[in-house]
């Protein structure tokens, strides 16, 4: 079990809740809704495949919904059965491509997080994208700084005296080490930035993706290490103890509690995600975890020694975010 989910309170847990396919907490987000599986070997009530033809119709044709807009009379003829065929081969490639959306499956789940409201989420988070991606490029420039001055450059900067506020690497027996590891982190977030893929007006959605059922108190959820699990799905249980075979590995899911909370956590909850999902894996010691929450006066993080620091995911997020703003995030009361 890898998942970790940053709650409405502000603290990870390695828990979340899925809301019931059909269940009135999931209409409300106007996702994809089936009780019985769509498509070639489908079970097709008439119910579901309006569902799906309804929900496919919503998607424009650049994120692979189709091409001409199908009629809804909850039949899986030719065109609809096309559009779902097209639908999978697009997200998926050939081989994933089925041509059956199969209960609380990746299909259903892709379609649900390209509804409207996740959609529109998703395009005012691309700016918060750019910004987290300024305050990681920052960073690790400031890391490196603190190095140069660590090891006897004048501290024309200060650069150390930022590092050591966040994760007080003067404190450790070997400074650099801590700083070396900080530096891997910020450069393996900003390698995500530079795969292939994350350029242009969608390359968001191959890293990060709205969540696409209905977790109203969470702010995003991923997976330790899940950059290094490309095409892996599944292996995840909700608190029911129901797996979850959508879930993709390889992603950030961005979740409600965003739509509603100041433009500065958005930026640093995308840096303090993206420290858990380029940190080691959730089997080794060294993974990026939760050791404690807040700014970086609060007391609970000001009492870490830098062995927690340095492997805590808020610290990441403070950091970045101090770099390029020069002060705290400014946080807004969610209800
Ligand atoms: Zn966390």
């Amino acid at each position: 079990m890898g998942l970790i989910a940053k709650a409405a309170d502000g603290t990870c847990r390695a828990s979340f809740k899925a809301a019931a396919p059909g269940s009135a907490s999931a209409k409300a987000y106007l996702d994809l809704n089936i009780n019985h599986s769509v498509g070639k070997r489908g079970v097709n009530n008439a119910r579901d495949v309006l569902a799906v033809q309804q929900a496919l119709n919503r998607i424009g044709p650049e994120l692979a919904g189709p091409a001409t807009i199908l009629k809804e009379d909850g039949i899986v003829g030719p065109k609809t059965q096309r559009a779902i065929d097209d639908f999978q081969r697009r997200h998926f490639g050939s081989g994933k491509a089925d041509g059956t959306i199969d209960v609380n499956n990746r299909t259903q789940a892709k379609i649900s997080s390209l509804q409207p409201p996740k959609l529109a989420r998703m395009s005012s988070m691309v700016t918060f994208l750019d910004t987290a991606r300024r305050c990681i490029r920052a960073a690790e420039a400031k890391v490196i700084l603190a190095m140069a001055e660590a090891n006897g450059a004048p501290a024309t900067t200060s650069a150390l005296a930022m590092v050591d506020k966040h994760f007080a690497v003067s404190k450790s027996s070997n400074r650099n080490l801590a700083m070396s590891f900080i530096l891997s982190v910020f450069r393996d977030m900003g390698g995500i930035f530079a795969r292939t893929g994350m350029s242009g007006a969608t390359g968001w959605s191959m890293y990060f993706e709205a969540e696409p059922f209905t977790n109203t108190d969470l702010f995003a959820f991923t997976w330790f290490n899940g950059y290094m699990e490309m095409g892996v799905y599944g292996n995840v249980s909700d608190t029911g103890g129901i797996d979850q075979p959508w879930f993709r590995h390889d992603t950030v899911y961005l979740s409600a509690v965003l739509d509603k909370c100041s433009d500065d956590d958005r930026v640093q909850t995308i840096v303090h995600e993206l420290a858990h999902f380029v940190g080691p894996s959730s089997g080794n010691s060294e993974r990026v975890t939760d050791n404690a929450y807040g700014d970086a006066d609060n007391p609970k993080m000001i009492a870490l020694d830098t062995a927690k620091r340095i492997h805590n995911a808020e610290c990441y997020g403070n950091f970045a975010f101090d770099t390029v703003f020069g002060r705290s995030p400014a946080h807004a009361k969610h209800s």
